[in-house]
Parts: C-alpha cells; structure tokens; sequence
C-alpha cells in the first residue's frame, strides 16, 4: 500500500543500465490530465544521448552477452521480467493512470497483465526460433539460421504506454536484438520503470535503453542514426510516412503501426444487446484513444433507430470520473491539445449534418482535467471527416446501411484499414464479410480483444508489418542461408 501512494520519482534516462541525466541537463515535466498538475520532472534526451543510447545497444550486440547467451538464459531473464511486472502491477497502474489519464480499472487489469503477457509468452520464443534445412543438392549441405537485425528503435505512443513496450521490446529482446525505446513524451513513467525491472530481471547493460524525450529530436535522431537497423513505430500517419522517409538514408527496416478508423458492423440479425455493449466497450475503451476503435459504428437500417436509442442511453451513463477510483470506467484525454482536437472533430460533425445523440461537451471532475463526455454523433455519412479521419477520442460516429454489399463498401471506403467488428448471428455472414474487410484483424461478435499470441497490424494507410504472434517475430529477425561444400 505504501508503494502506491509514494510520490512519483523524477524519470531519467536508462543508458547502458545506468540511470542517467541527459547530456544536456534538460527536462521536462510530465503532467496529470486528470488534475491538470505535474507529476514530476523527467530527463529529456537530446542528440548526445541517443548516441550514447545506441553506442551502449551496438556494443551490447555485437560484442556484449545478450546475443550470445545461450537461448534459454534470455527466456528465463525475459520470462523473470514478466514476473517482476506483475509483482510491481500496483504501482505500475497508478504511474499509467496518473500519466496517461486513462482508469486504474484499465491499467491494473488489462495494461499491467498484457505487458506482463508479452514477456511471459516471447521469453519462449527465444528457446524456439529456429532456421531450417533445405535439400537443394547432393553437393551441398545447405540450411537457413534465423538471426537478430542488431539494434531495435522502437518509437512508441501515449496511448498505451506500457503495453508498447511489451509489443516492441518484448519480441525484439527475445530474438536477440537490443533496443533503444522512446516513449511518447506525454508519458514517460512506465517505460522507464520497466527498464529498471529488466536490470533488476537480470537484463544486462545496454541491451534495453530507454529515451524519454521529444520525438521531433530524440525520436528523429534515432531514425537518423546508422547504428539503428530497424524502426519500429506506433503513432500517426503523418510521422509514420516522415520516419520511412528517414529511414530510407540508412536502408533501415520500418514496421509502421499507424491507428485507423475502423468500422463495427451491426447487423440486425445480431444479438442487440451484446452489439451495444460491444460497440460501446469498442469506442469508449481507452477513452477512445485506441488504434483500433470501433469509432464508425456501422448499422443495418432496419434496427437503426432502436439501437442508436440504446446505445445513447449506456453512452450517457458513462460518466468521466476520477481516474484512480477503481470504479471508473472513463478517464481524462491525455492532453489539453488532445481534447481541444476531439470537441474540435465534434464541433465539425454536428456542422457537417450529423445529430448529437450523445454527450459532445467537456465535463471536469473535481473542477480539472480534460475529460470529454461519451459522445454519439448519429446520422453520419460515409464522406464526412468524422467518418474519415481519426479523431482519437470517445466519439462514436454512426452511419446507416442497406445490406452486407453496402456495408462492405462503406466499411473499405476509407484510407485506413485496422480493425473491423462484425455483429450477426449469421455464421456464413460473419466468414463471408470477415474475408471481405480491408483490416489487419477482424472481429466477429466481440470487439477490443488482443493477446500476446495473435498479430495485430494494419493495412492501407494503417501501415504495415505485425506486432505480437509468432508474425511479429518475422520482423525482428533475418535469414541467413548457409552453403556447405560436400565434394
Ligand atoms: P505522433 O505520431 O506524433 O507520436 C507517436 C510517437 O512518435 C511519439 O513517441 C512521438 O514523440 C514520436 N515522434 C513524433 N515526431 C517524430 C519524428 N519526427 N521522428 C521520430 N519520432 C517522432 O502522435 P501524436 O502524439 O502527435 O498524436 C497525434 C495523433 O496521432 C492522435 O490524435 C491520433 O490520431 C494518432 N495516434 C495514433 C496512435 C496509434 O496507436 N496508432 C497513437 C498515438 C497517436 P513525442 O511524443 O515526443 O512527440
């Protein structure tokens, strides 16, 4: 108990398993949405100490242990890692909930087992990734190795910030690479403290180095740099396109995760009251700061109406409550700029034609904080920006449709391809449009569901390349084919 009510340390740098100032002598403060009053000052890292950082990772590949440890060293080391996450789960909650602004309910139970679940389930892959023998003639013994890249960049989001670094660091680490991450510098904590648990797991120096700072300097210097092989990145479409540009000078490799505007369809045939629960859980999860939200909600006509007054009705019970209450199940937006873009996208649905079911304002609790009330703007067409761009915020946009073609066409008819939800008690129908949507996952009677064991990636403007699962492995390894000479 005292462990969680401890003031928050100030964050440093974790250089060469060292807990370390920047070079500079730079910081930065690291905010409350929910009260709007800082945290505690973090070390901001500059060009200097991304060199450090990658200088540390390139000596600690190369030359260091981690690569050369025996496989199974590395899955006990990075399995002891998800342990200590779940041992420290209380207090990595609260940093989460106090950075981020999103509800405890949601950090102790879903981020803290889920970044867990992600060294538990890729320490086990260290021990089972394997090259393979080809037959390709007689005169030759011929097989494959599959090794590391080298040095991992992994540039990370606010919006589950500890979770990024199970997704990024967890499969990179138990490949054999070493990693630089930088968290998003509206939240820092949990990224820093989780590179202290790997030291303490037994992670050697070097190996994990994490770099709180500002993307535009320390993210863009890690692109830049030549000792980076690869980066992976989760955030906007626009920093994703600039980092593959960057990215293009050192022929580095780019795994881009790039957010969406997924659709959830709900046929009338669906069980309508889980659909309202999946769609409500689907957008307002996370306050709706999800990649993959379900944040254009698409009905079948015939049932709009009776569900669009269902919806709105649980929408107006989810209240915007104090983060740290457990009973709360939507925080604050992450920033003031956030919040000012979500009522901002509200604002341009209501004058683009659509209808305020739901919410729509800012609602403060306690007098602070950037909370924005669940919101449902109804009779939304397919062409309107809030039906087209991601708004990144609890605002569900609801559009009609006709039949399973029309709602295949308006679900594609957008630049991002993420996620999809797909709500029937038909199973031919559910195969048949699961196979027809654009999205890197697709799911069908639930919404919101992630495991350490199943891909997650998009297509289209959503990027490209696949966190978690045996596929996320693919890029954070290479092959090597080896000839052998037997005359
Ligand atoms: P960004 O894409 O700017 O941030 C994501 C990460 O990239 C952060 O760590 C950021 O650092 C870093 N970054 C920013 N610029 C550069 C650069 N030039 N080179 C390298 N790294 C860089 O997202 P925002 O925080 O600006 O959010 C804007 C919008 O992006 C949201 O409203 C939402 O629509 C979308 N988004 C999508 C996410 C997803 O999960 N796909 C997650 C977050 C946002 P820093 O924090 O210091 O700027």
């Amino acid at each position: 108990m005292t462990e969680t009510l401890a003031p928050v340390r100030p964050g440093k740098l974790i250089i060469n398993g060292e807990k370390v100032d920047a070079a500079s002598g730079r910081t930065f403060t690291t905010v409350n949405p929910a009260t709007e009053e800082p945290i505690c000052a973090v070390a901001e890292a500059g060009p200097e100490d991304v060199e450090r950082a990658v200088t540390a990772a390139r000596a600690a590949f190369d030359a260091g242990p981690w690569g050369r440890m025996r496989p199974a060293e590395r899955q006990r080391i990075l399995f002891r890692l998800g342990d200590l996450i779940l041992e420290h789960g209380d207090e990595l909650a609260r940093l989460e909930t106090l950075d981020n602004g999103k509800p405890i309910f949601e950090s102790r139970q879903i981020d803290v087992p889920m970044a867990a679940n992600c060294f538990h389930y890729f320490a086990g892959w260290a021990t089972k990734l394997a090259g393979e023998t080809l037959p390709v003639s007689p005169a030759f013994f011929t097989y494959t190795l599959r090794e590391p890249l080298g040095v991992v960049g992994a540039i990370v989001p606010w919006n589950f910030p500890m979770i990024m670094v199970g997704w990024k660091a967890a499969p990179a680490l138990a490949a054999g690479n070493t990693v630089v991450l930088k968290p998003a510098e509206l939240t820092p904590l949990t990224a820093i403290r989780i590179a202290e648990l790997a030291l303490e797991a037994g992670v050697p120096p070097g190996v994990f180095n994490v770099l709180p700072g500002k993307g535009s300097i320390a993210g863009e210097a890690m692109v830049k740099h030549p000792g980076v092989d690869k980066i992976t990145f989760t955030g906007s479409t626009e920093v994703g396109k600039h980092i593959m540009k960057t990215a293009a000078d050192t022929v580095k490799k780019v795994t881009l995760e790039l957010g969406g505007k997924s659709p959830n369809i709900v046929f009338a045939d669906a069980d309508l009251d889980a659909a309202v629960k999946g769609a409500t859980t689907g957008i307002y999860y996370g306050k709706g700061e999800v990649c993959a939200a379900g944040s254009r909600l698409l009905v079948e006509s015939s049932v709009h109406d009776e569900f669009v007054a269902k919806l709105a009705e649980r929408a107006k019970k989810l209240q915007p409550a104090d983060p740290l209450d457990p009973k709360t199940r939507l925080g604050a937006l992450v920033s003031e700029a956030q919040m000012k873009k979500v009522l901002g996208y509200v604002e341009t649905g209501t004058r683009e034609g659509a209808r305020l079911a739901a919410g729509g304002a800012r609602q403060p609790v306690n007098g602070k904080g950037w909370f924005v009330q669940a919101t449902v703007l109804d009779g939304v067409e397919n062409r309107m920006r809030v039906a087209q761009e991601e708004i990144f915020g609890p605002v569900l946009a609801v559009i009609r449709f006709d039949d399973a073609d029309d709602a295949v066409r308006k679900a594609n008819d957008i630049p991002y391809g993420l996620a999809a939800g797909v709500w029937t008690r038909d199973v031919k129908k559910a195969h048949a449009v699961a196979r027809r949507i654009q999205a890197g996952t697709v799911w069908v009677n639930a919404y919101n569901f992630y495991d350490a064991g199943m891909p997650f990636g998009g297509t289209k403007a959503s990027g490209f390349g696949r966190d978690l699962g045996p596929e996320s492995l693919r890029e954070y390894t290479q092959v090597k084919s080896v000839w052998i000479n037997l005359e």
